[in-house]
């Protein structure tokens, strides 16, 4: 056989690898879902079991050592950043690159690491649930403690060159380091402490009351509908069902679910969670053929994945021209709860800033100071420059410098977030990358859909959804986050665009 017959033979292997691999985790993924949707109680433990012997499968197939014999012979290197022979372009290439670094993540870190980290989280979690019951930082530290030395230990076994921080990022965020991280949180921290300078300054305070009226849910269901067909959500393959904590999860290429929760005496929850979580799902349905089913049907990162999720909830379904559209609808459903609520009131209310204790509960200007902080800190703790027990005082100490609050207590505060517990650092950057990329990637959408305000205002998505599917959501994780970006607005990732399109508009609500 020829050398290039070889060649193809191996990738035809890996694929097929590959596409066990994703079907298993497309089968764990219908237990989850089912698990956090319409699952009997009773079914709790043994559920467990099925999940964890699913993900023991998962791990086994992707660290099988014939993937490394495989990439070794089509030449492709084990580093962090895989040398690719130049003979793979296009498809091959990235699948390549992304099964190299999946590969090389897994098998790095041992066996007796997995387990202890699952199970120190495990513990980790029921130990925050009832540290923030009681508002007490102590009684969560000393298990914190245990995560936080897995999580190095984790750290190390994947290898870095400038910070320990930077293999735990780059396991939500491929091919991004924290100190790119920092030099774009940098300046937009100092902008953003700007822009809430001259909010305050305004003087001016913005009525949210009615938000807090009655809202019958069956109405807010059937409005939440509306507006997800009108997104273009496709429920022949997607489903909306409710669930405690709103998420997306993908079964199939063609099955992408999103979950919402309703609260009657608070309109947003569920009316801003249901359009965050269609612009999750409009990412995965909106693949190209070519890559669906293969590990490339992914988004190219946590923060790309937010950007469709945030420009979706915020840059459009926080703006005058989707409201404009929408309120006359909204108003017919509810005409006792929105009575003496115009447009302009009901636009100035679901977009009022206010600095606040809890990062989920945050404004578009404040969300992103909630999440620099916890980068800042985590960083240090993972770094070993800021210790457990002096984590409550530097985090106080955080929120009043941005925020210019302090939390009452713990869980107000240091212990709100329940990512820690899970092991999940690295995580929260994302957040803010997903706004960051959001606001880049409109700038662009704006002058290819010059019309884009009076196509919405009209009700016409079209124009709009098939600029994001052709521009970005087709790509999926073919390029790299950094190269994707530079390929749809031009340039690398840079904080003058949220920056620009938050004092536009908060600019215009405060009157500066
Ligand atoms: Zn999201």
């Amino acid at each position: 056989m020829s050398e290039e017959g070889k060649a193809d033979g191996k990738l035809l292997r890996l694929r097929e690898i590959d596409r066990e691999y994703r079907l298993l985790g497309h089968t764990a993924a219908i237990l989850h879902w089912d698990q956090e949707t319409c699952m009997p109680e009773g079914a709790v433990r043994e559920r467990a079991e099925q999940l964890s012997l699913m993900s023991g499968l998962m791990h086994d197939r992707i660290t099988q050592p014939e993937i490394g014999e495989l990439l070794g012979g089509l030449g492709v290197s084990l580093d962090p950043d895989p040398r690719l022979p130049e003979r793979f372009q296009g498809l091959d290439r990235a699948f390549l690159r992304e099964l190299a670094r999946a590969y090389r993540r897994n098998s790095r870190i041992p066996r007796r690491v997995v387990t202890e980290l699952a199970k120190a989280t495990t513990i980790g979690q029921r130990v925050w649930v009832e540290a923030r019951k009681a508002a007490d930082f102590s009684r969560f530290s000393g298990q914190l403690s245990v995560i936080l030395d897995l999580v190095r230990e984790v750290s190390s076994c994947l290898g870095y060159r400038d910070h320990t921080y930077d293999p735990l990022l780059d396991e939500y965020e491929p091919w991004m380091n924290s100190a790119e991280l920092e030099e774009v949180f940098a300046e937009l921290s100092a902008g953003l402490v700007r822009l809430l300078d001259r909010i305050r300054g305004s003087g001016k305070t913005v009525d949210t009351e009615f938000l807090h009226r009655s809202y019958e849910i069956e109405k807010q269901k059937a409005f939440g509908r509306s507006v997800l067909e009108a997104l273009g959500y496709d429920f022949s393959r997607g489903r909306l069902d409710e669930s405690a904590h709103p998420f997306t999860t993908t079964l199939g290429s063609s099955d992408v679910r999103i979950t919402t929760r309703y609260n009657r005496r608070f309109l947003p929850a569920a009316l801003f969670g249901t359009i965050h979580e269609c612009g999750h799902g409009l990412y995965e349905l909106g693949f190209d053929e070519a890559v669906r089913g293969t590990l490339l049907a992914e988004g190219a990162s946590l923060g790309i994945h937010e950007s469709q999720s945030r420009m979706m909830e915020n840059l459009i379904g926080r703006s005058m021209p989707f409201w404009s559209h929408f309120y006359p609808q909204l108003k017919d459903l509810f005409p006792g709860s929105l009575e003496g609520v115009d447009l302009r009131r009901f636009y100035e209310g679901v977009n009022g800033v206010a600095p606040s204790l809890i990062r989920v509960e945050a404004d578009e200007v404040t969300y992103n100071l909630h999440i620099m902080l916890r980068f800042d800190l985590e960083k240090q703790l993972v770094g070993g420059e800021l210790a457990v027990e002096d984590l409550p005082d530097a985090w106080n100490e955080g929120m009043e410098r941005l925020l210019g609050l302090v939390p009452p207590d713990d869980a107000q505060g240091v212990l709100q977030d329940i990512h820690w517990s899970g092991g999940m650092v690295g995580y929260f950057p994302t957040y803010a990358l997903g706004n960051l990329y959001a606001a880049q990637f409109f700038d662009t959408l704006k002058r290819d859909v010059s019309d884009w305000r009076e196509q919405i205002e009209s009700g016409r998505f079209e124009p709009v959804l098939d600029w994001l599917k052709s521009n970005v959501h087709a790509h999926a994780r073919v390029y790299p986050a950094r190269e994707l970006c530079t390929r749809i607005t031009g340039e690398p990732l840079d904080p003058r665009f949220l920056l620009d399109y938050l004092q536009e508009k908060f600019g215009e609500i405060y009157g500066f």
